[in-house]
């Protein structure tokens, strides 16, 4: 989305966050009370949606609590077969990434273990038997996608306390107020809290050494991992490959993030060329927690580099992302096209009966077989690499609202493809994006137009011609 000017005014504090804040601090939320008089042998740490072992709030508060109890620590690590969209792709991500994280958890001081179920029922019932073990649960709090759900089934079944801490964007989501209606109103929020959370962790290591756990499963050996030889005997969607060159982990993230600062980021305002690539790539890293915003925000902010750059980058990461993580958490419709203002909806109706150019079916969208080859590249970097350019990814999703009958049927696709075949997807950046082009966080464009009326409208054609991306075309192009 074009950006406006982010002017935080931080000061730049070093001084860590207490591993363990207060009772009433913002981000913790606790899901079950547990049994009364129940008594456990460790803390639990179980990363759903922060999947990293540094620069982890909701790991730094269990390391601490752990600690405080004279406790040691375990964590549990998971990843169903069941959860809509599994696939090769993203059990390859994850398992990857896992693979690298383990002995930083062990570093950490904590017994580390990897849950690999080979089907639904399997998985069925294992955190509730941890919780007869476990003292307390520490997991991470989060808005979307099956966290909520998953939190409501551990509150149900779990015999010890849990507590969920959010740790997603850099000011807390419970600080920024109820649901916020565009950019601007989010930004003079998060501008004059980020001085007291854009600060590094205390990153404490757990005293009383790892835990002894029963655990209720076979953990997985990660370090005899062979993906090729394990994806294809799972029941996952074998259609959706793992990406080649996008390999899971907090170290690859870290990579990535180093390059940026070092080579890109001054050239970061012109990322709306495709073929400059000068954007960081994290939002697969950053959706799985391999990468957390802090940890992002942080090196940006110190990098050797002009303040409005800087400040460019922080825009899209601490504003953008963070206007659709309080989406996700405000407006439990978010992934349904209810959150679309009223203008947007009531133009958008009134021209419903505009002749539309094309109707695509899903399966020619998913196979980019539309007539518009800027469109058909965006669908096949889509599904090569996992992620679509930033700006090539408003083209692809205004484009499919003139193919369909109706903007819900358009976003109903849009959904699809990008939840199967992005790594970033299944985020709130996912629900907010995608209504953003219906008109969510945006205000009235005139003159109306065809099919769009008065919702911004954005064509292929014109951006051939501002744009550089002829290398871009030559790879996707077909
Ligand atoms: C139709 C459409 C669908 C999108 N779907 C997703 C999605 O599924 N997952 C996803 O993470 N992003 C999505 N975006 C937002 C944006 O395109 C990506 O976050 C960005 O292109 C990722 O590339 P990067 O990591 O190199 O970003 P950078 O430009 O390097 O930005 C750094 C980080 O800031 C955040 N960010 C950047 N741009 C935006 C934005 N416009 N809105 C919110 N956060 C932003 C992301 O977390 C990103 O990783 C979508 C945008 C559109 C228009």
């Amino acid at each position: 989305m074009p950006a406006a000017a982010f002017r935080p005014a931080t000061q730049g504090s070093d001084e860590p966050l207490p591993a363990r804040p207060p009772d009433d601090d913002p981000r913790l939320r606790v899901v079950a009370a547990g049994a009364p008089g129940h008594r456990g042998a460790f803390v639990l740490y179980w990363p759903q949606m922060q999947r990293r072992a540094r620069s982890n709030a909701a790991l730094d508060l269990a390391v601490a609590e752990a600690n405080a109890r004279r406790l040691p620590l375990a964590v549990y690590e998971a990843l169903r077969v069941d959860y809509p969209y599994a696939s090769d792709r993203l059990h390859a991500f994850v398992l990857e990434g896992a693979r690298g994280e383990a002995e930083a958890y062990r570093r950490r001081g904590a017994e580390y273990a990897f849950f690999l179920p080979r089907t639904p029922d399997e998985a069925r019932g294992v955190l509730g038997r941890l919780s007869a073990q476990a003292d307390l649960i520490v997991t991470d709090d989060h808005p979307a996608f099956v966290v909520p759900g998953q939190l409501r089934g551990l509150a149900r079944q779990s015999a010890c306390p849990v507590w969920a801490f959010d740790d997603c964007t850099v000011v807390p989501l419970a600080r920024l107020g109820p649901e916020q209606y565009a950019a601007r109103t989010i930004r003079p929020r998060v501008a004059r809290q980020l001085d007291a959370w854009l600060r590094p962790l205390a990153e404490p290591t757990c005293e009383a050494g790892p835990a002894s756990v029963d655990w209720p499963f076979t953990p997985l050996d990660l370090g005899a991992l062979d993906l090729a030889a394990l994806l294809p005997t799972l029941p996952i969607d074998h259609g959706v490959p793992p990406v080649v060159g996008a390999t899971g982990g907090s170290g690859p993230a870290h990579e990535r993030l180093a390059a940026f600062v070092r080579r890109k980021l001054v050239q970061y305002p012109e990322q709306s060329h495709p073929d400059d690539a000068v954007t960081t790539t994290l939002s697969p890293y950053l959706h799985f927690g391999m990468i957390g915003a802090r940890e992002v925000a942080l090196a940006v902010r110190d990098a050797r580099a002009p303040e409005a750059t800087r400040n460019a980058l922080l825009e899209q990461l601490l504003v953008r992302r963070t206007l659709a993580f309080n989406l996700a958490r405000e407006n439990a419709a978010h992934r349904t096209f209810a959150p679309v203002p009223t203008w947007a909806q009531k133009t958008l109706r009134e021209h419903l009966a505009d002749p539309r150019p094309h109707l695509y079916s899903l399966a020619q969208l998913e196979q980019a077989a539309t007539d518009d080859i800027v469109w058909n590249a965006a669908q096949r970097e889509l599904r090569a690499t996992g992620v679509i350019h930033n700006y090539l990814r408003m083209l692809w999703g205004k484009g499919v609202i003139a193919w369909k009958k109706t903007p819900e049927e358009a976003l109903d696709d849009l959904l699809v493809l990008n939840d199967k075949w992005a790594l970033d997807g299944r985020d709130p950046n996912t629900y907010a994006s995608l209504l953003w082009c219906f008109g969510k966080h945006d205000r009235p464009w005139g003159p109306a137009r065809p099919i769009f009326g008065t919702v911004r409208y954005m064509s292929t054609a014109n951006a051939r011609k501002k744009l550089r991306m002829e290398t871009y075309l030559a790879r996707w192009g077909g």
